[in-house]
């Protein structure tokens, strides 16, 4: 369940965005709790009985659809885990702080190290650049140290059956009884994510049956216990959403002092050679990527105030495998200092106020009041929010670059 669009959340909306490894894409329908009975294990047991019908009629076998869900009981963890909608939103600093820590880069190292050969032959084989898989690798299970410790097809049951997620999780369920079925894994043996993530790096049921491999042939597509075919499928998904070999991701770049801000968006793509020409530099320790006629945007993950990116294409397939920028930079650095790269000195606006999810519906309603539309108040800064900030900003004499603060948030509502 890859997620097309391009969205650029400057508060970083880490657990609602849409993504193969974490499908929590927009799922904000409160209204689905309230109206839904309550969920119990009786009531889970009944629906489970009508379900196992259903997969049978889409013609799955008797045998797997009643081993499979024969032990399954409601999980009240993964319940808690849906119904979770955070408040306060980590700043980008902290989450990078964490992803992109000295020890997962340590531990990438070495990992690079310990898996050179092969990571070489998979990287040829696909055209992915190798660190890249490993930087996913590191942050989607800590290289393979922890999987989420759930058994799929009773967390995707559960989603299936009450709360938030049932239209992403009952087609999951049924993708993850075919895998079963196909005997790529035992039921028993398929660990993932609450949300039904599996394996090292996190494919969740739909994204394994279009994409995973068997690079190691022994007939198994084993994203839980082959590293060969969990490189190759990482690497077939990342070619298969348009990864340049041997391209970069981006890097951070140094702005001139009369930079239009507003051209520092998701959407305004330049070439290379266009936005060298408007003033923006590689930082002192990199080198612009030398064909200057691919596309480009700039990003601003924490407004003008803070460090700036320019972003390639590669920056793009990354978010198709998790569809959240903060995640898509940490990957890109992670990727750059498993590789050897010295990390880049960032220098965070951290006085800078993040916004909470009311506030930002507060934002939003407070723009639409004013004329500016937001296309709705849904707490989600996206395209339309940033228009609707940026054209506000211009009036106001203040740089436009879309990123909204608390600050501003008090003087829109002045
Ligand atoms: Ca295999």
């Amino acid at each position: 369940m890859p997620a097309q669009r391009f969205i650029f959340p400057p508060l970083f909306l880490l657990l609602l965005a849409g993504c193969v490894a974490h499908p929590l894409a927009h799922a904000d329908d409160i209204a689905a709790i309230i109206n839904a009975e309550q969920p119990t294990e009786a009531g889970f047991q009944r629906w489970l009985a009508d379900f196992a019908q259903q997969a049978q009629a889409e013609g799955i076998s008797a045998a797997t659809v009643s081993s499979a869900l024969q032990d399954i009981r409601l999980n009240p963890e993964v319940l808690k885990r849906d119904a979770f909608q955070p408040e306060f939103v980590k700043p980008v600093w902290d989450y990078l702080s964490t992803a992109v820590s000295e020890l997962r880069v340590a531990n990438g190292q070495a990992k690079y190290a310990e898996h050179r050969q092969l990571l070489e032959v998979i990287s040829a084989k696909y055209q992915v650049n190798p660190t890249i898989l490993v930087g996913i690798w590191g942050l989607e299970t800590a290289y393979g140290h922890t999987f989420g410790g759930f058994n799929v097809i009773e967390a995707l049951a559960t989603l299936s059956y009450t709360g938030r997620r049932q239209s992403y999780a009952q087609p999951q369920l049924l993708a993850a009884l075919r895998i079963i079925d196909a005997k790529q894994v035992p039921a028993d043996q398929m660990f993932g994510s609450w949300a039904g993530a599996m394996g090292h790096t996190q494919f969740i049921p739909t994204s394994y049956e279009l994409r995973a491999l068997d690079e190691d042939g022994d007939g198994k597509r084993d994203i839980w216990n082959s590293l060969p075919d969990v490189f190759a499928s990482t690497a077939n998904y990342l070619a298969k959403v348009g990864w340049q070999f041997e391209q970069d991701w981006g890097l951070p770049v140094h702005l001139p002092s009369n930079f239009d801000w507003s051209l520092a968006d998701p959407e305004a793509k330049r070439s290379i050679a266009e936005w060298q020409g408007l003033g923006v530099q590689a930082t002192d320790w990199r080198m612009m990527p030398t064909n200057t006629e691919q596309d480009a945007v700039i990003l601003l993950p924490a407004g003008h105030q803070g460090p700036a990116f320019l972003v390639l294409s590669n920056f793009r397939a990354i978010l198709r495998y998790n569809n959240s920028t903060a995640y898509a930079l940490a990957i890109g650095l992670l990727a750059d200092q498993i590789g050897g790269k010295s990390a880049p000195e960032l220098v965070w606006p951290e006085h800078v106020e993040a916004l909470t999810r009311d506030e930002r519906q507060q934002l939003q309603q407070a723009l639409t009041a004013a004329g500016y539309d937001t296309g709705g108040v849904d707490g989600i800064i996206g395209a339309n929010s940033r228009k609707a900030l940026r054209a506000w900003q211009t009036t106001q004499g203040l740089p436009a670059d879309g990123f909204p603060t608390k600050a501003q948030l008090l003087r829109l509502m002045q």
